[in-house]
């Protein structure tokens, strides 16, 4: 994955070195969001991230190192997970494994596992290097709104308490990273990501299961991974996602002051008369609209209209799996 070029500078890299030393906590870019790292070796400065996002307790954090010899001093690696980081990291892959002690409860939220990736970014890999220790990142936002993926929304979420920060640029990824459970026989995608089923099962040469789907709220998913609510990545103005953007367009029900979401520029928008529309990309590929997605929505979401709409996209395409997912994570309705 090609890393962002960085734009930092070095008294917001001191910044957010001295926060972390002093167990404090600081927003840093990876190549999928923004993320408002702490030291993962210490209750207190995790307990300062659960609050600052108003994260429940229940909700584990992912916790980020350099590579996979470090990922061993905080979990129970194996030979999957050798072969996987050899070839995902660093990059878009959380593995979940057995924890060591010396990650404190609070990081996984009591279970017996531990979420660990390798980021690409250089920013945070700087980071890393310098500070020597694990850090805990959840994505930079409040909790079950939505993700941050420039600098500016990364600080308007925020506000006023926004933390010390490095500029990275706009996450070159704009998803989350694919969550895989390595602690079962066969190991189980947990979260969709940018590292997809089968890229996975051809480098294992192994059948995988996913089990990032939700029936219900309360069923096995949330169990394994308490952070997979129904309810997430949602924008305060209630989205309206369709099942198709043929559908949408002919929908009778979007009204000239409501905001619609295009796939991309010049869709065939002539059946609908809104006056307040957004584009995901030029061309409707899949890296340019998970590129922008977090910050169409919130861009959308700051006119504080009455309702967004948007179209899941076709399951034809499986890259596209990802953004369907936090679509219908983030949507009040499906229509
Ligand atoms: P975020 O920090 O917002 O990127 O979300 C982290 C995701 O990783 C959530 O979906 C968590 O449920 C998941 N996660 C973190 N730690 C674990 C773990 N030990 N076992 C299973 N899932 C985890
Ligand atoms: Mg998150």
């Amino acid at each position: 994955m090609s890393p962002t070029t960085p734009s930092f500078t070095l008294s917001a890299l001191d910044d957010c070195v001295e926060a972390l030393v002093n167990l404090d906590v600081c927003i840093l870019p990876t190549e999928t969001v923004y993320g408002l790292a702490c030291s993962a070796l210490s209750e207190v400065a995790v307990q300062k991230v659960f609050k600052l996002k108003g994260r429940p307790s229940t909700n584990p954090l992912i916790v980020h190192v350099l590579s996979h010899d470090s990922a061993e001093e905080i979990c129970q690696t194996n030979n999957m997970s050798k072969i996987l980081t050899d070839h995902f990291w660093p990059g878009p892959l959380t593995l979940v494994l057995p924890k060591k002690s010396c990650i404190p409860h609070a990081v996984s939220a009591g279970l017996s596992s531990v979420a660990v990736r390798s980021p690409s970014h250089p920013v945070f890999r700087r980071v890393l290097e310098i500070i020597k220790i694990p850090l805990a990142a959840p994505s930079a936002n409040l909790s079950n709104k939505l993700s941050t993926t420039t600098l500016k929304d990364a600080i308007d979420a925020f506000g006023s308490e926004c933390p010390p920060i490095i500029d990275g640029g706009n996450c070159e990824l704009g998803i989350e990273s694919t969550v895989l459970d390595l602690t079962t026989l066969t190991p189980s995608i947990l979260r969709n990501g940018p590292i997809s089923q089968k890229q996975i099962e051809n480098i294992l040469d192994l059948k995988i299961n996913d089990c990032s789907h939700l029936s219900n709220g309360s069923d096995k998913l949330l169990r394994k991974s308490p952070g997979q609510g129904l309810k997430h990545y949602s924008p305060n103005t209630p989205l309206f996602l369709h099942s198709s953007f043929q559908s949408m367009i002919t929908s009778q029900i979007i009204q000239e002051d409501e905001i619609v979401i295009f796939p991309k520029v010049n869709c065939d928008s002539s059946e609908i008369k809104n006056s307040f529309n957004f584009f995901l990309s030029t061309d409707g590929g899949y890296k340019e609209t998970a590129k922008n997605l977090y910050r169409t929505l919130r861009a959308a979401d700051k006119l504080n209209k009455n309702k967004i709409h948007i179209s899941l996209y076709s399951i034809q395409n499986e890259s596209f799996l990802p953004i369907n997912d936090r679509l219908n994570r983030a949507s009040y309705k499906r229509v």
